[in-house]
Formats: C-alpha cells, sequence, structure tokens
C-alpha cells in the first residue's frame, strides 16, 4: 500500500476534473513513477529549497510512488530531508532516490546535464517575484528571500505533471511551454519590475479560513523572515484527516488539533505577532472589541461570511476561491467606488438549501424529509426511522449500491458529519465506484496552494508597497490549460447595481469614509 489514507479525496478531486471511474484513476496514479530531481543550485539557494520544499508537499499528498534525486551528488542530506517532509504526509508512500523508470520528472535547478528518463522532463525555476517553467531547458534559482516566485513555479510545476500523468483524459494535451509569471503583475509578460523584498511591516492582517487557500497563504507567510506587525488567524475547525489532500502544510501529525494552532507553529519571524482565534468572524468582532481590521485576507468557502466580512467595512479585503479548474483573488479598497465583496456574492436566485443538497449528492433526492428528520432531530445516522425498520444508511447503501457494512463505520455519527465525510471526503466516490459528484467543491492541491501564494503576495504587496502600476481588481487564473491560452488574467469586476449590496447603502458608505478616509492609501 502506497496510497495516502485520504486517498478517497484525492479521487473525488479528480473526478471533478476527469469523469472516469475511481478504479482507472487510481490504476494510473499506482502504476506512475513521478520524481524531483534537485542539483546545486537547486538545493542551496534559498529560493530553490522553497521551490524543493512546497513540490514535495504538493506530490507527496497525491503519488503514491515519488523519487526524490540529487543529480549533482553533492547534497544527499537534502534527500533525507524532503523523504522525510514525503513520509509525514502520506505515511504510506513509495520513496526512491534514483531516475529508473521515472514517467515524469520535476527538475529545480540549473544543472548542466539534462537527466536521461524514459519519460518527460519539465523544468524550474524562479527570479526573486518571477516564477519560472520550461520544457526545453534548466533554470536556475535565485538566492533571494522571496518565496513568491519558487512558489509559483512549482505549483505550475505541478499542474503541468498533473496534465502530464493524466493526458488521455485531456482534450488538449498541451503543457505549458517558457513561461514566467509574477505575483506583481499577474501577468506573464512582465518581468521588469522585480524589487527586492525588504522587512515589511504588516500593522494588522487578518486572514479568515486556515483552509486549502489559507495553507498556501501561511506556506508563504511563514517563510519570510522580515516580518513586523500583527497577522490574525481565525478559523473554527479542527484537522481531519481528508483536509490532508491539499493542505500544503499539514501532515498526518496534525489531525484533529485546532487549524489556528497548527498553523502557528509554522511561524519563527521573531518580530512578527501572531495572534489565534478559534471560531468565526463574528466571535473574532467580539473578542477583538472594535471594527477597525485593517485588511482581511478572505480563505474561506462561504457567501455568507463574506457579507459578514464585508458589512464590518474593513480598509481593504484581499478575497481568495477556487472554483472547477480556476482560481482567483479579488482586491476590493475602494468601498462605496469599485464593486466591494459582497457584490459578487448577492443571491441570484434562490439557493439550493442543504438538506437538498445532502439528499442529492447522497443519491437519495427523494428522500429530502428523511434527511431534514435527522437532521432536525440530531440523531446518529443508524437511528432506524423508517417503518421502525430501516435508517437513513440502509437507504444510502441501497441507492449507491454499496454493501452495507461497508457504512459501518459512520455508526454514531450525525448526518452532517456523516455528509462531510461520506461525499464531501469521497468516500461515497470510492465505494460505489459511482459517476460524478457534482457540487462538491474539492480542487487539487495546487490550485489551493497557488491562490493561498496570490493572496499571501498580495498581502506583502499592499503592506510594502511594492506594486509600481494599478492593477484590475480580479485575477483568474486556469492551472490545468495552457497557461498564454488565458492571458490576461487581469479583469474587472462588475458592480452590484441592483441596489440590493451593503456598497449601495449610503450608512455604510459614510462609515466606511469616517473610519478611513484619513488613513487611506490607494494602492
Ligand atoms: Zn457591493
Amino acid at each position: 500500500m502506497a496510497i495516502a489514507k485520504y486517498f478517497s479525496k484525492d479521487l473525488l478531486a479528480i473526478n471533478q476534473l476527469i469523469n472516469s471511474s475511481q478504479d482507472s484513476l487510481e490504476k494510473i496514479l499506482s502504476s506512475t513513477k513521478v520524481g524531483i530531481g534537485f542539483d546545486k543550485n537547486g538545493a542551496e539557494t534559498k529560493e530553490g529549497a522553497f521551490a524543493l520544499d512546497l513540490i514535495t508537499r504538493l506530490l507527496a499528498r497525491l503519488y503514491p510512488n515519488l523519487s526524490i534525486i540529487d543529480l549533482s551528488k553533492s547534497n544527499g542530506k537534502k534527500v533525507s530531508a524532503l523523504h522525510k517532509l514525503a513520509k509525514n504526509i502520506n505515511s504510506n508512500i513509495g520513496l526512491t532516490d534514483t531516475l529508473d523508470d521515472l514517467d515524469v520528472l520535476i527538475v529545480a535547478g540549473q544543472t548542466n546535464k539534462k537527466p536521461k528518463i524514459k519519460g518527460k522532463l519539465l523544468f524550474i525555476g524562479s527570479d526573486n517575484w518571477i516564477g519560472n517553467f520550461s520544457l526545453n531547458g534548466t533554470i536556475s534559482f535565485g538566492d533571494s528571500n522571496n518565496p513568491f516566485g519558487p512558489g509559483v513555479a512549482a505549483c505550475i510545476g505541478a499542474a503541468n505533471l498533473f496534465r502530464v500523468v493524466f493526458h488521455e483524459f485531456f482534450q488538449d494535451k498541451g503543457l505549458d511551454k517558457n513561461l514566467t509569471f509574477s505575483p506583481l503583475t499577474c501577468s506573464i509578460d512582465d518581468s521588469i519590475h522585480n524589487p527586492k523584498l525588504k522587512s515589511v511591516d504588516l500593522k494588522d492582517v487578518s486572514i479568515v479560513g486556515i483552509g486549502a487557500i489559507g495553507n498556501g497563504a501561511i506556506w508563504a507567510l511563514s517563510k519570510l523572515e522580515n516580518l513586523t506587525g500583527s497577522l490574525n488567524l481565525i478559523d473554527s475547525e479542527k484537522v481531519s484527516i481528508s483536509n490532508l489532500q491539499r493542505y500544503v502544510m499539514f501532515d498526518e501529525n496534525d489531525i484533529e488539533q485546532k487549524k489556528v494552532e497548527v498553523a502557528l507553529k509554522k511561524f519563527s519571524s521573531p518580530k512578527l505577532k501572531v495572534n489565534l482565534h478559534f471560531g468565526n468572524w463574528s466571535s473574532y468582532l467580539k473578542e477583538r472589541g472594535d471594527y477597525n481590521v485593517h485588511v482581511v485576507g478572505v480563505a474561506i468557502d462561504n457567501k455568507k461570511d463574506r457579507i459578514g466580512i464585508q458589512s464590518s467595512l474593513p480598509r481593504k479585503i484581499i478575497n481568495s476561491y477556487t472554483e472547477a479548474n480556476l482560481l482567483g483573488i479579488s482586491r476590493h479598497n475602494e468601498f462605496g467606488v469599485t464593486a466591494c465583496l459582497a457584490c459578487g456574492y448577492i443571491p441570484t436566485q434562490q439557493e439550493r438549501n442543504y438538506i437538498s443538497e445532502v439528499a442529492e449528492n447522497c443519491n437519495i433526492p427523494q428522500y429530502v424529509n428523511l434527511v431534514k428528520d435527522y437532521l432536525n432531530l440530531d440523531i446518529p445516522v443508524e437511528t432506524p426511522r423508517i417503518q421502525n425498520t430501516g435508517s437513513i444508511l440502509d437507504v444510502i447503501a441501497q441507492a449507491n449500491t454499496i454493501q452495507r457494512g461497508e457504512l459501518d463505520q459512520f455508526h454514531g455519527k450525525k448526518i452532517s458529519q456523516f455528509y462531510s465525510e461520506f461525499v464531501c471526503g469521497g468516500i461515497s466516490l470510492s465505494l460505489s465506484n459511482s459517476s460524478r459528484i457534482s457540487n462538491v467543491d474539492a480542487p487539487l492541491a495546487f490550485q489551493s496552494a497557488m491562490a493561498g501564494i496570490l493572496l499571501a503576495a498580495e498581502i506583502i504587496i499592499d503592506a510594502g508597497g511594492y506594486r509600481n502600476s494599478p492593477i484590475k481588481q480580479v485575477t483568474h487564473i486556469h492551472p490545468l490549460n495552457i497557461f498564454n491560452k488565458n492571458n490576461p488574467f487581469n479583469h474587472q469586476l462588475k458592480r452590484d447595481d441592483t441596489g440590493r449590496c451593503v456598497c449601495s447603502d449610503n450608512v455604510f458608505i459614510n462609515q466606511y469614509k469616517a473610519k478611513w478616509q484619513e488613513t487611506q492609501t490607494t494602492i
């Protein structure tokens, strides 16, 4: 066994993109050998070390067979350190350190000789803010303390590697050729503005949501040694096993711990004050005792909380999200003038409610009322409710042609927890080998990590004033398509014109102005 314990979640994420049976996806993953090769430049520069750290964190969560190779044979210790990292992420992983039988190899650093393998070579490198990717030749890493270029390079490398492994399912089988991408411009064609990172005073930054995207942000921010000010991390959940499929900073040892507490352990910058709040946005404001929140990085996945965050009128909001094959960030710092965070989240039609979502995704749409009963009565899922004999588990087993005994593992759980593990955790897919499950958000690790890195970059760009020309309000990237195709990535956001948004309300506009007029600066 080399597959991860949370493999069902991996399959669910792939199933969102590739509509194929889990058996065939599992077969591909189990039989594919992927590798990470590095040379002296990759191992000994700071940027190279950042990229190797992230690419290992990304690949070890999904690929059961991973080889990590010291191409210049001068940094054997690095191999053991990365093996250890990979093993913490997936204790079942099969690890080697040779080029034998590799189907695809990511090469980090400017090695003189291209390694000889039977499969495909992908090259990554970086220069400060700029992440580089190539199919043709090796690329060097700079030695700056900037994690953004190498972070971007690792995510683009992982996206291309995914396309190589699952090429038979992609209509467009192309890979990225030579590309550079900088979070400063969010563009692939401007590499001139590349300022050095100095010490940055965050003043007062709050990140809401230490989930998959929050993990990407923590990865980048925790690598920055010269941060001062306050960073407030807000999340109300504990780590569960299915989270590991795409939480790049967390591993198997963190299960059942509070997400904010695990995140805190990653920071070592001596002058940065990291504050934790184990709760939601409103309990955070209550504890904080004021509404003067300067900058908020939003990395949660629900609309209601986004509207709540906007209604508390922070000076600036940086929003991040993933959708099917899309990741995005949006910038909101001119409340009442440009689109606010809530503009994009005004419900336009009746939202499908949670109960019907549970019923549909469990493949029992005709049993909405039964789901409602279990929710309202707050009873375990094995409790009989149907003519005093059967339970909702019996109905679900039958509807999905799953052996009833396979669902015994959920005894004692309430319906919402059952749903979150059975459907959102990918177990339904792995047990029933059923068709595609829609309506479940399960991106791949590199998509969430890239969104988080862009979020963190935006926080640092804002605090340090690193951007030298304005950027449009929203950036969208499709990591499973060739990069060039969807360039430009930056677009205007449309302001809500129904008059129903908080940003049309003069009371809110005046309050925002009163709060921030003197201190507001334009970026
Ligand atoms: Zn609005």
